[in-house]
């Protein structure tokens, strides 16, 4: 129990670190999580699936290649959850929905997703899949078809989604970190919700294949960690070019973990009035607030900025993903999986009801019809045209501020982790904690969301995490991290990297 204790609360380098130096075997970091999975799965809903026997096999092969003095990458002995929108072989993989069921057997896909693969690779262990809003669509994880998670700080609150469960797995400390997907917001909100850290890449900097598509255009892979450094070195890990993915970049990958040394001493920091108005709650913005004043006392220079398109942001973001929903999810026809009845012979359309109003919950059919609806003859101009053309609009005010500032600083979410329940009957607002997300996904921006100092609900009560969102023009990942690791000082009371005073901030 002391040694799990100890193996649970190392950072996912300091794990890696530990297993290289042969301090613990990585059997003994599998089997360590897996007591802390087991305690803590049932009452928090992380996982979906927890793969014991694939995460100790694995384990047993990174310790057969430390015997045999064979290199170890760069995660040998991590272990990581991976949210189940991610193919990966042989694995269930449900993307939180019954339509990739079929009976009882889930669909166990014949690949891995590249960034997958590119973690076992480099020696990662996989914990199990984490739960999730049914096809990424949410956020509170509570559209999940199987069972809702829930926040470790407060279990009678959400996560946030839709990467609800990996960033609950990571917060509880099952594992140091964990892979996610946003499409608008599903890394960094559960991120800001939890406590840990989420990114959301470059729109193409990260593989997309074998990521179950929600909206194309929007999606991307991201890592979460339980501190920045672990953050950054999975992003280096499964950031690069794909020839399996038409949109990826090929583009060199940047030295994430070097650049958290960085410091933040002559960085421009944007920020925007847009995104401190009303809807924020006020306990929240004197947390992002503190945080951003931080990075000014370590060298960075504080600009103010205008995005003024943010406020269409959350209308065009659901006209362009539900449109490419729409057309995505058509291909679970039912046919194979998700068939619960046997169709009536020859009756096509009684098929087709018959499977799909059986195989997806309620938001993913709510999204369906009104992606097929912006895109029908008649309509298409109204509302997909007139969203494509506003989109332009939010970029360009990002093009327009860049030219002004290094980063832009805003709260990740509006308020902190609502109650389960809470918003479950009101999609409006639910979709409105993603208003500070939303455009980095419009744009193809990278963003990063990182704990700030906590804060209590409005109501009152104990304090719950905040997350501060930095956003960076396109690859420019590595200055997020550098500013991220200052703020991430700041509560661990660190030394900050590049710090201008001897003596370490009071958090
Ligand atoms: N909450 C947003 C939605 O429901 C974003 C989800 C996501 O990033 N996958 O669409």
């Amino acid at each position: 129990m002391g040694q799990r204790n100890e193996i649970q609360h190392w950072t996912l380098i300091e794990v890696a670190q530990h297993v290289a130096a042969g301090d613990v075997s990585a059997e003994e970091v599998a089997r360590s999580a897996l007591d802390t999975i087991e305690e803590l799965n049932t009452p928090l809903g992380a996982f979906l699936t927890v793969t014991a026997d694939q995460m100790l096999t694995q384990a047993r092969a990174v310790d057969a290649r430390r015997t045999r003095g064979e290199p170890l990458g760069k995660l040998a002995g991590v272990p990581l959850g991976i949210k189940d929108a991610l193919c990966t072989r042989g694995v269930p993989t449900t993307c939180g929905s019954k339509i990739l069921v079929r009976g009882s057997e889930p669909w166990r896909p014949p690949y891995d997703a590249t960034t997958v693969a590119r973690l076992w690779a480099e020696g990662a262990l996989l914990a199990g899949k984490c739960n999730m809003d049914e096809f990424a669509m949410g956020s509170s994880t509570e559209n999940s078809a199987f069972f809702p998670a829930r926040n470790p700080a407060d279990p009678t609150r959400t996560p946030g989604g839709s990467s609800g469960g990996s960033a609950v797995a990571v917060a509880a400390r099952m594992i140091p970190g964990a892979l996610g997907s946003d499409t608008g917001g599903s890394v960094r909100q559960p991120a800001a919700y939890t406590g840990c850290v989420g990114v959301k890449p470059t729109y193409g900097r990260v593989s997309r294949f074998g990521l179950i598509a929600y909206a194309s255009s929007l999606d991307v892979v991201g890592p979460m960690a339980s501190d920045v450094r672990g953050a950054a070195r999975l992003l280096e890990v499964i950031a690069g070019h794909d020839p399996r993915d038409g949109t990826s970049l090929d583009q060199p990958v940047d030295a994430y973990e070097a650049a958290c040394e960085r410091g933040v001493r002559g960085l421009r920091v944007g920020v925007p009035e847009e995104y401190f108005g009303t809807g924020l709650q006020p306990e929240v913005k004197t947390q992002v607030e503190a945080a951003i004043h931080l990075l000014e006392r370590e060298g960075a220079t504080l600009v103010p900025v205008h995005l003024p398109h943010t406020r269409h942001a959350v209308a065009t973001y659901y006209v362009i993903a539900t449109a490419e929903a729409s057309s995505n999810l058509a291909r679970f026809d039912g046919v194979r999986f998700g068939l619960r009845h046997e169709p009536p012979a020859g009756d096509v359309t009684a098929m087709y009801e018959a499977t799909r109003g059986k195989g997806f919950g309620p938001e993913v059919k709510r999204r369906i019809v009104l992606g097929t609806y912006v895109l029908s003859h008649g309509y298409y101009d109204a509302y997909y045209r007139k969203a494509q053309q506003v989109r332009t609009l939010i970029r360009r005010d990002f093009d327009q501020v860049f030219g002004e500032v290094d980063v832009i600083a805003t709260p990740t979410a509006p308020t902190v982790a609502f109650l389960l329940g809470e918003q479950l009957d009101d999609p409006l607002t639910m979709y409105l904690n993603d208003v500070y997300t939303l455009p980095a996904n419009l744009a193809g921006l990278p963003a990063l969301s990182v704990p700030v100092a906590p804060a209590p609900p409005s109501g009152g009560g104990s304090p719950l995490p905040v997350g501060l969102q930095l956003l960076g023009p396109p690859l420019a990942e590595a200055r997020l991290f550098a500013a991220a690791a200052v703020v991430e000082a700041m509560l661990t009371s660190r030394q900050p990297p590049g710090a201008l005073s001897p003596t370490a901030p009071t958090p």
